[in-house]
């Protein structure tokens, strides 16, 4: 990939010079069809394999795709399914959720996270995050689990986020879930490609789910998402789960299960993508790097812990006038977004739900302050220039 995408632009967008005052094209958050152009016919040839062996359902590219990510996870075992919502649904009733169960998770979240436990009949438990990292405050889950027992909901797990790329500090997190009977979830989502110290995410917790939806750093053209984990027998449990609580075959049926598959044409496509997988995230690095040194010193960046690295997601910073800089840089023909507006203790489907009695303080905060800016692999520097000179002059 060259490193400002330069050819491929050329490539795609005749230059149009007729017209004098004619304003720059805008600039997406995320821009598929240059990834697919620099895949070059991957994408395509995989899916017309998929198309002429005929095997769409558990056909042999999801099971080479499993195989890779565990060999580029480092993980024992991936279990693919149908979406990263899925696979939290799964990993939940793994390891064994039962109605009325707490679980304690991050409240500055996507809904997928809580989501996934209500549906099970579990109760949602919030807390708040640490403002620097927006990651799961480990030293808050004492006071959320003490409320939820007040109200006669025991605790069984907890589900960490790696909120926009950065893995949390799973060791603290294994630490404290020692000896209180927690299970520890991982929701790498949006992580899948970063790192910690001890080893890369799909490895940093008992069980790790993350999601290929479009937009995530690994993305299908469709759902999917994944499972990892070391432990065989809870792979076992996984795959049966996938597919109707199946025993020796479908037919045989030893639990509850559901229809959790990952197509074979979304597992064709993300083996296209895998091999430019590398280049992607360190085209995002770089472009993070380039955004931390030249943004305007107003400007709070997302910092991460010394030794981890980010999948990159998104690139959020916080501005106190955030949605004034927001709507000053759609008029200028930048994208931008708001991951989240509303912490999920405050909506309406979670707003009954138990949470810290401290407050949560950090995720209304962060509600009306974040925004991600475009950090796509394929964003040229240029792009990247314009993005930065229009913000650094809105906050100015
Ligand atoms: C995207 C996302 C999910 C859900 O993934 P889907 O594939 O869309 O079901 C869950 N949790 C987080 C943090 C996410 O960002």
């Amino acid at each position: 990939m060259p490193s400002d995408g330069a050819s491929l632009l050329s490539r795609q967008r005749p230059a149009r010079r007729s017209q004098v005052s004619e304003s720059p094209p805008p600039i997406p958050l995320l821009d598929l069809g240059r990834q697919r152009r620099h895949l070059n016919g991957a994408v395509e040839a995989g899916i017309a394999r998929v198309l002429e062996h005929g095997s769409f359902i558990m056909g042999p590219e999801v099971f080479e795709l499993e195989a890779r990510l565990s060999a580029y996870a480092g993980a024992g075992h991936t279990v693919s399914c149908a979406s990263g919502t899925d696979a939290l649904v799964m990993a939940l009733m793994a390891v064994g959720l039962r109605p009325g169960d707490g679980v304690l998770l991050p409240s500055f979240t996507f809904a997928a996270t809580a989501g996934a436990v209500g549906l099970l009949g579990g109760v949602p438990v919030f807390v708040d995050i640490e403002p620097e990292t927006f990651l799961l405050d480990v030293a808050r889950l004492e006071g959320a689990q003490r409320e939820a027992a007040r109200r006669s909901i025991t605790c069984r797990a907890v589900i960490a986020v790696d909120l926009f790329g950065a893995p949390c500090d799973y060791e603290a997190l294994a630490t404290w879930a020692q000896g209180r009977q927690l299970q520890v979830i991982a929701d790498a989502a949006q992580s899948f490609g970063a790192s910690a110290p001890s080893g890369r995410v799909g490895t940093l917790a008992p069980l790790t789910t993350t999601s290929f939806f479009p937009a995530k750093p690994l993305g299908c053209y469709g759902d999917g998402g994944a499972i990892f984990t070391n432990d065989e027998r809870m792979a076992e449990i996984l795959r049966s789960i996938r597919i109707h609580g199946k025993g020796r075959d479908k037919y045989d049926n030893v639990r509850i299960g559901l229809n959790g598959r990952l197509d074979t044409i979304q597992a064709s496509v993300l083996l296209a993508k895998l091999d430019v997988f590398d280049e992607e995230i360190a085209s995002r690095q770089r472009l993070a790097e380039r955004y931390d040194r030249h943004l305007h010193p107003s400007v709070v960046r997302p910092s991460a812990r010394a030794g981890f690295s980010s999948a990159w997601a998104q690139y959020t910073v916080r501005i106190p006038q955030r949605d004034r800089v927001a709507s000053g840089l759609a008029a200028v023909g930048v994208s931008s977004a708001v991951y989240y507006p509303a912490p999920l203790h405050l909506q309406g489907a979670f707003k009954t739900f138990p949470r810290d009695p401290a407050g949560l303080a950090v995720s209304e905060q962060m509600a009306s302050e974040v925004l991600s800016l475009p950090i796509h692999p394929y964003l040229t520097n240029r792009e990247q220039d314009r993005v930065m000179t229009e913000l650094n002059r809105l906050v100015a």
